[in-house]
């Protein structure tokens, strides 16, 4: 089969490599959609730990073609979405933390290929009504839901999501979801705001035209909103979080910080405010329960850009460069 093999750097390689070959309790995919992931831009960045030579993709959808030892050949010709990571349910961190942290935990093969090998018990059957496209945004989407969840939502609470990209559109459908009253979306470029009202959010803002605090203030009265979630990933941004929530209000981070940053607030106001801070990494337990929702949200015109197997590089330069919403790589198209 051919693979876009990453090889360093912004590098890639397109390769003929051996079919993958189902192990005991594996499933062998035909890819049909790969969305590019931040992780990925951040891997061809150097801001990720990744040693090349390396197949990547992770969030994926296809229909399975072969099945290994143990799992029932019933499940070939099924249209399935991918979970990064299969789970014991037993380990301390399963038990403790959430199943995607399992510690025995078995990953699937890089997805930019023809073919991808994975636990069966990744493979998620596609809900009617989802196609391998869409179903291809469940992993996104999980890391939202999850973190839509962490803390608790007020009556008629007003919520800020800061910036637009793939997980700000989820975090606001999802917010919305959980009964925020009003969600105000915080995003620079025009389409993604359009977007994020398809989602659910009530307030658009545009940082380049009017100062975030004035649009806070006459949301709130003045107090300040019950919960701000970062989604881009700059310190500075969490730190104007912090700066627009109300006393006990709550600040999300879902956007990925570079290693080694800190947060530059006034860490005496965060005191004296009782702010809440907390970060929310990856799907959680909500893998399962996203797939079951996606049919209830509006994505139409979330996937922006189709890229062949062939043009995986740039599909990752062009998600690095913020272009578009979800890029998505089609190996087999
Ligand atoms: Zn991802
Ligand atoms: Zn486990």
């Amino acid at each position: 089969m051919k693979a876009a093999v990453w090889q360093g750097g912004t590098k890639f390689t397109i390769d003929t490599v051996p079919d993958p070959v189902p192990g005991p309790g594996q499933v062998v995919l035909k890819v049909d959609t790969v969305g590019v992931c931040g992780t990925d831009v951040h891997i061809t960045q150097g801001l990720f730990p990744s040693t090349p030579p390396l197949i990547l993709g992770h969030e994926f959808s296809g229909t399975v073609v072969e099945v290994g030892k143990g799992v029932s050949k019933a499940r070939i010709g099924q249209q399935v979405v991918c979970d990064i990571t299969s789970h014991c349910g037993e380990c301390d961190n399963c038990r403790e933390w959430t199943i995607s942290r399992c510690q025995r935990a078995q990953k699937s093969s890089g997805a930019l290929a023809n073919y991808a090998v994975v636990p069966a018990q990744s493979a998620h059957r596609l809900p009617e009504g989802i196609d391998l496209e869409t179903g291809a945004l469940t992993e996104p989407g999980s890391c939202c839901l999850s973190g839509s969840m962490v803390f608790p939502m007020p009556k008629d609470a007003v919520v800020l999501v800061v910036g637009g990209g793939i997980m700000g559109q989820f975090t606001v459908a999802f917010l919305k979801r959980r009964g925020a009253r009003t969600v105000i979306l915080s995003e620079p470029v025009a389409s993604r705001r359009e977007l994020g009202r398809q989602l659910g959010a009530d307030v658009l803002h545009d940082p380049k035209m009017e100062d975030l605090k004035k649009v806070v203030d006459r949301e709130t009265g003045g107090r300040g909103v019950h919960l701000a979630v970062e989604v881009v990933g700059k310190p500075e941004l969490v730190a104007r979080c912090v700066q627009l929530v109300r006393p006990r209000g709550n600040v999300l981070m879902i956007g990925v910080c570079p290693k080694g940053t800190t947060l530059p607030s006034d860490l005496y106001d965060l005191h004296y405010r009782e702010v809440g801070i907390r970060g929310a990494f990856g799907r959680g337990n909500y893998f399962k329960k996203t797939l079951q929702l996606l049919p209830e949200l509006n994505l139409k015109g979330v996937i922006t850009t189709r890229y062949p197997l062939e043009r995986a590089a740039d599909a990752i330069y062009d998600s690095g460069q913020g272009r578009g919403v979800k890029l998505v790589v089609k190996p087999n198209a």
